[in-house]
């Protein structure tokens, strides 16, 4: 089932949750199994770089990536249950976006540039996968979900402000155009049924008949 996805804007505490551990294979039931096919179905439909299991509500330590970050083959997002991450490599400065800062801002934010992750593949089967650059980067950005860290708390206070406040503001402009967009809309809509109110009729003044013009004469010259 695609799930609505949790925003800093409403909801900025229950993103900073700390999300529960999935219990051992075995006692996977319908919690487990949905939390799984929930996630796959909302990243299909928001086609992003990952998605972490309480970007939608579940508090349960999965995620899943794009198989193109990763470098692995097919369409299917690849699911990480309870995963484990190590850090390495130097750090550098690299930009990120997440569904969850919507407004299609973009934070600066500092994270080391390898990383290792053991984890839980959907089947069950113990995994481990390394990365370097911006998989590691999107890897470390999906993880930090799970602790409830967005990547705006990486960042530095004041480039943190000024960025939910750009947020704020393109959401306001967002909500008053739509809403707008609605009035216009229930506006147009009630004038064409009929429950509008009346419009003034208009008299169209009728067509001009076509002047008619003089057969031209060719005068002949004169000799
Ligand atoms: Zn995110």
């Amino acid at each position: 089932m695609n799930r609505k996805i949790l925003t800093i804007l409403s909801d900025a505490k229950t993103l900073r949750k700390k999300s529960e551990p999935f219990p051992s294979v075995d006692e996977w039931g319908d919690d487990e199994k949905n939390c799984i096919k929930d996630l796959q179905d909302t990243h299909n439909v928001s086609q992003g770089l990952g998605l972490a299991a309480p970007q939608i509500g579940i508090f349960k330590r999965a995620v899943v990536i794009n198989p193109r970050v990763i470098g692995v083959d097919g369409d299917d997002p690849v699911v990480m249950v309870n995963p484990t991450l190590e850090t390495s490599g130097d750090l550098k400065t690299d930009v990120e976006a997440c569904f969850s800062i919507p407004g299609g801002v973009m934070g600066k934010v500092e994270r080391p540039q390898k990383c290792k992750v053991t984890y839980i593949d959907q089947a069950g089967a113990s995994k481990f996968l390394e990365a370097e650059g911006y998989a590691a980067v999107c890897l470390q950005h999906e993880i930090d979900h799970l602790d409830g860290i967005l990547y705006v708390d990486r960042m530095g206070p004041l480039s943190r402000k000024m960025l939910l406040k750009k947020v704020q503001k393109i959401e306001r402009f967002r909500s008053k155009g739509e809403r707008l967009a609605a009035e216009m809309f229930a506006s147009d809509h009630a004038e064409i049924s009929g429950s509008g109110p009346s419009r003034k009729k208009t008299t169209y003044s009728k067509k001009r008949k076509p002047k008619k013009r003089k057969p031209k004469i060719r005068k002949s010259k004169k000799r």
